[in-house]
């Protein structure tokens, strides 16, 4: 098979960022049916779309999992180049999965709507890309749209998202009229007909002079970001294309220019340069700086070395109907069928079974892959998306993304008592799937919860529990993360368990104190002097403490607390790991009675994007729900609105906003932080 015999530098790792709608899906299709896997082109809007591989996706129209669909490229007079295009999320409720994306691919194609231009979500999830030094390219679609404005989108990229954008491409017409682009550096016009096949022809001379101005800018602004050029250009020598594409390929991957193009994928036009634009712009994993991870031991890095000991990454598990599909980023080394691997996460040790690339619906058995490849392991029963999978005899841990704690619940019950145990098998299969929910209980009904990042979160989670499950399920009211936090510092409490009733006694003392902390965290401070209590001892008090502090006087976490403990004292017969135990839990009972705690609540970073006549009635009901509001932003006839609204007050939010709004606003969620209640009644009904 060709794809073997590709070196690494002729692969490319890719992912598409798009806010919502700004056609995602479509350009995956037209990339994947110009690259030649696809022999037909579905659309989003009749749901035949290749990569949203689960049924839900394709009704709702959106992307939730992150599954790598493989092709190769190959224009007039290059050579031949592997995609593989790794799906990321554009709901902001999945963040946790396009971090984890983020990480595994190499380079992206950041995709804006021509006319809606720079929204909300593309900018958090475009900052998410800049944070983890992933090179970009952007293609501005639905240029064949009223009022789509190239330069206007280069024009807020720049102001927006802070980069600096830089026209490789540029539109001939515009909106109805949209046909074809030109391209700047290899002085050539590309004309797209019905079918969206695609004539290139040179620059004709008025062509020369009309664009001579845009190609003499693109050059000027390659050449500062290279003395070589920049004095050859000023000396007035003909720079040759190839030395200017090589230098703005430098400038991509270290961020300092973005090089746009214009399209519609909806109309087959631009297709066709973008593809060459990720051949020539975008990064190898060769290209990419090696990965540092950080141990206990210091840091270590994983260079990308076909020939080193294995090292990889499951970042993603899908459950397909032939079972489970894990979808591992090699780093290091290679992997073949047959082969024993560690699995660093769970400490297990697993044998490859089968191998396979995904090539858009078909899967393709393969024997081996190497480093800088992403291949799907086929039938690990117990693979966990996180999970880092090494040679046995070199372990090393790469997966340190915490997801960040769940802060919603849905209280569900099967609408049939026999079908509890189909519930907790669907469950168990989202969970590895989603590791950014949660299974739990009702301490109260015993009902089963599941937590997750908000309502669209859990809904979809619901939704394919029902579909994929056939399960029937009542949902309950839903459950807010709160926490309960100290009031204030506690005194010095001195808590002794003395128990001697004949026999083995048990005795152990302990003095601790209790204070708030601002970040959330629970901090155990052991402050024990001259070996008074044994490391044992003092292991099992912080155990106790724990324990203690997981429900609170109110009934939930007590968090952003530090206990320090002080002093203690032990017996030689009675004292014992499990007296200091129950100490350590009365001390935090004592101590909670000392301090009292107060209720805090999850905080939500809302961003609505809307049309500016609909500022007024946005900002009244994020107001109505105890928003704070931080700033409205006007640009054009849109405006963004920034609110800060406990997450308790925003149930059904997607929906009123919608109709709001006439279904033409959006908004985007992630937690803020905690504070403390702003009132008691909070009505929680929803569903
Ligand atoms: P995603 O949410 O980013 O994946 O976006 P989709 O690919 O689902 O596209 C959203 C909508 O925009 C669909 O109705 C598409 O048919 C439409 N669309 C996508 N690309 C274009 C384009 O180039 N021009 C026009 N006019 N519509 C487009």
């Amino acid at each position: 098979m060709t794809r073997s015999k590709l070196p690494i530098s002729a692969h490319r790792n890719l992912g598409i960022i798009a806010h919502i709608d700004a056609g995602k899906t479509t350009l995956t299709e037209r990339m994947l049916w110009k690259a030649g896997v696809l022999h037909r082109v579905g659309e989003v809007h009749d749901g035949t779309a290749t990569m949203d591989h689960m049924d839900l996706e394709r009704e709702r129209g959106i992307t939730i999992g992150s599954a790598a669909t493989q092709a190769s490229w190959q224009s007039a007079g290059h050579s031949e180049h592997r995609l593989t295009l790794i799906d990321t999320p554009g709901h902001i409720d999945f963040s946790i999965e396009v971090e984890r994306s983020l990480r595994v691919l190499d380079g992206a194609i950041g995709v804006f709507c021509a006319v809606a231009g720079v929204q909300p979500q593309s900018e958090t999830v475009w900052r998410q890309a800049r944070k983890h030094g992933v090179p970009l390219v952007a293609f501005v679609n639905k240029m064949d749209r009223p009022g789509a404005n190239f330069t206007r989108v280069m024009e807020q990229m720049h102001k927006v998202l802070g980069v600096e954008p830089v026209a490789i491409a540029l539109p001939i017409g515009s909106e109805e009229a949209f046909s074809g682009t030109i391209d700047l550096l290899g002085k050539t016009v590309n004309r797209w007909d019905q079918e969206g096949k695609l004539t290139t022809t040179p620059w004709s001379i008025d062509d020369d002079v009309k664009w001579s101005d845009e190609r003499r800018y693109l050059i000027e602004t390659i050449a500062e970001t290279d003395d070589e050029i920049l004095e050859e250009y000023l000396s007035g020598i003909d720079v040759s294309d190839d030395k200017l594409r090589l230098a703005l390929r430098k400038a991509t991957m270290t961020g300092r220019l973005i090089p746009v193009l214009p399209g519609s994928a909806f109309k087959n036009k631009g297709v066709e340069p973008l593809l060459d634009a990720v051949v020539d712009y975008l990064p190898s994993p060769l290209d990419r700086p090696a990965l540092v991870v950080k141990g206990e031991e210091g840091e270590y890095v994983v260079e990308c070395d076909p020939q080193g000991p294995f090292a990889g990454l499951v970042f993603k598990v899908v459950e397909a109907e032939h079972g489970s599909l894990a979808f591992v980023r090699i780093y290091r080394g290679q992997l073949h069928t047959g082969q024993s691997v560690l699995n660093v996460s769970q400490d297990t040790n697993t044998r490859v079974g089968r191998l396979a690339v995904i090539m858009a619906d078909e899967n393709r058995d393969v024997e081996s892959a190497q480093a800088g490849d992403i291949v799907a392991v086929i039938g690990w029963k117990n693979a966990r998306t996180g999970d880092t999978l090494t040679d046995p005899s070199h372990p090393v841990l790469l997966e340190r993304i915490q997801a960040a704690d769940p802060v919603l619940a849905w209280r569900l019950s099967p609408e049939k008592g026999s079908d509890i145990s189909r519930l907790a098998t669907g469950l168990d299969k989202l969970v590895r799937e989603d590791p950014s929910l949660r299974i739990g209980s009702d301490s109260q009904t015993g009902e089963t919860v599941l937590w997750g990042m908000g309502e669209l979160h859990l809904d979809v989670a619901v939704e394919r529990l029902r579909r994929e499950h056939g399960l029937s399920l009542r949902v309950g009211d839903p459950l807010v993360a709160f926490r309960e936090t100290p009031a204030r510092a506690s005194a010095e409490i001195d808590t002794k368990l003395s128990k001697q009733t004949g026999g083995k006694g048990q005795f152990a003392r302990v003095v601790m104190t209790m204070e708030p902390r601002d970040d959330g965290d629970v901090v155990f401070v052991d402050q024990i002097k001259g070996g008074v209590m044994s490391r044992e001892f003092i292991q099992a008090t912080e155990k106790g403490v724990r324990d203690k502090l997981s429900a609170g006087p109110q009934g939930y976490p007590v968090m952003g607390v530090t206990v320090t403990l002080l002093d203690g004292e032990t017996h030689p017969v009675d004292s014992s790991a499990q007296a200091f135990m129950r100490v350590g839990v009365m001390a935090v009972a004592a101590l909670l009675e000392n301090v009292s705690t107060v209720l805090q609540e999850p905080i939500m970073r809302i961003e609505v994007d809307a049309p500016v006549g609909y500022v007024g009635s946005v900002v009244a009901d994020l107001q109505r729900r105890l928003g704070q509001l931080q700033s409205v932003d006007e640009s054009g006839d849109h405006a963004t609105i920034l609110a800060m609204v406990p997450l308790a007050q925003l149930s059904g939010y997607a929906t009123s906003l919608r109709s709001l709004t006439q279904g033409r606003g959006s908004a985007s969620m992630v937690l803020d932080g905690y504070a403390n209640q702003i009132n008691r009644s909070i009505n929680l009904k929803m569903k």
